[in-house]
């Protein structure tokens, strides 16, 4: 395929499939998405099939004339990447998109790859999790296996005796009882391993989530250099052990100053957007170059970088953009509760610069 007349096809069409394009304008590509939603906010960066990911027809004609397809969230049913796959490269591979479907195969890959993880276990019936809190104890979190993201599908067991009820709220499906770790930060470390094998890690990233949702990134992790070469040691072995092609996101608890996987997403993630502003090469950039079998680029960070969250509701966006080095990005979508409305970013010389940044948008953002 000549990348000059490449057309992408991109299951979903959320805020990541927009940056995908955005990014992908620049190399002349052009963009499909399928998405159930008719104003899905990639559909002013390209084509927009509107219809369910489990419609035969709508997958035939989003198929036409494609040159590869890719995806932009996990809960992609695996039956509609069963009837592309035959028909088009499809990357990540749908091995990947299995495994972090389901937080059990997810943990059972990091194990494979020698990669800690917190104590758990697999609970299908409530006879299963009274024993796993007796070996396990608490406090601890009841996770459903699939559709979980954002601390949805979780319940947290403080006491043994909560843990009936957090059965009943969970509807009974297979979980996880997992530990909560009294970790000191949590990071994430961003992967790309392209067609032709190339991988390229990016610097860790540290994350501080509110309510179970990403609220603020900061790249470089400060004082993570000692972390650094663990995380891409452990990101290596799962790219190679997925044949993985695309970028890959793992997210990690910081316990002891040890690294325990918690989980990944197959795809460009939340804490990799401060790399459009903050990077040598974009995430978005990136995992395009992986999936076109095109050399990586540099994940050289441009100085102390910041991502913070819109959530909710839309701030002052005026005050925000006469802020010096900030960059604001908005998805289009409509305002509601814990909504992933936009970021903003920032980038400076130094860290007390890139602090001093962050209290300023902070204020903006909670007035
Ligand atoms: P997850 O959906 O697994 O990413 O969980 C969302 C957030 O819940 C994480 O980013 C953590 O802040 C918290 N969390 C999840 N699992 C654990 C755990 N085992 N111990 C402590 N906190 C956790």
């Amino acid at each position: 395929m000549s990348i000059y007349r490449g057309h992408i096809g991109i299951l979903g069409g959320g805020q990541l499939g927009r940056m995908l394009a955005l990014a992908g304008i620049p190399l002349a590509l052009r963009f499909r998405f399928l998405d159930p939603a008719p104003d899905a906010p990639a559909s002013d960066v390209g084509e927009l099939i509107c219809a369910a990911y489990d419609d035969p027809a709508a997958l035939a004609t989003f198929g036409e004339g494609l040159d590869l397809v890719t995806y932009e969230f996990e809960n992609v049913p695996a039956a509609a990447v069963a009837q592309l796959a035959p028909q088009l490269p499809v990357f990540p591979p749908p091995r990947a998109l299995e495994t972090a479907q389901d937080r059990l195969f997810e943990k059972q890959l990091f194990q494979a790859c020698d990669i800690p993880v917190p104590p758990y276990a697999a609970v299908s019936t409530a006879e299963e999790l009274q024993q796993a809190v007796n070996r396990i104890g608490t406090p601890a979190l009841l996770k459903t296996r699939r559709f979980g993201y954002d601390g949805k599908g979780q319940v947290p067991v403080n006491h043994p005796s909560e843990a009936e009820a957090a059965w009943q709220q969970v509807q009974n499906v297979p979980c996880l009882y997992e530990q909560r770790v009294a970790f000191e930060r949590e990071v994430s470390v961003l992967a790309a391993r392209s067609r032709t094998g190339e991988i390229a890690i990016y610097p860790l990233v540290e994350n501080i989530h509110r309510n179970g949702i990403l609220f603020i990134s900061r790249a470089p992790a400060p004082n993570a250099q000692h972390l650094q070469e663990q995380a891409a040691a452990y990101a290596q072995r799962v790219l190679e052990a997925l044949d993985y092609v695309g970028l890959l996101a793992i997210e990690f608890f910081v316990v002891d100053n040890q690294l325990l996987a918690n989980e990944m997403a197959p795809r460009v993630h939340n804490s990799g957007h401060w790399t459009i502003e903050g990077a040598e090469t974009s995430q978005f950039a990136q995992h395009l170059r992986a999936v076109l079998g095109l050399p990586l680029g540099s994940t050289r960070a441009r100085g102390h970088v910041a991502m913070i969250n819109i959530l909710g509701t839309i701030p002052a966006i005026e005050q925000l953009l006469a802020l010096p080095g900030t960059h604001v990005h908005l998805y289009r979508k409509a305002p509601r509760a814990g909504r992933k409305l936009g970021h903003v970013t920032v980038r400076a010389d130094s860290v007390d610069e890139r602090e001093a940044a962050v209290e300023a948008v902070l204020k903006i953002l909670e007035q």
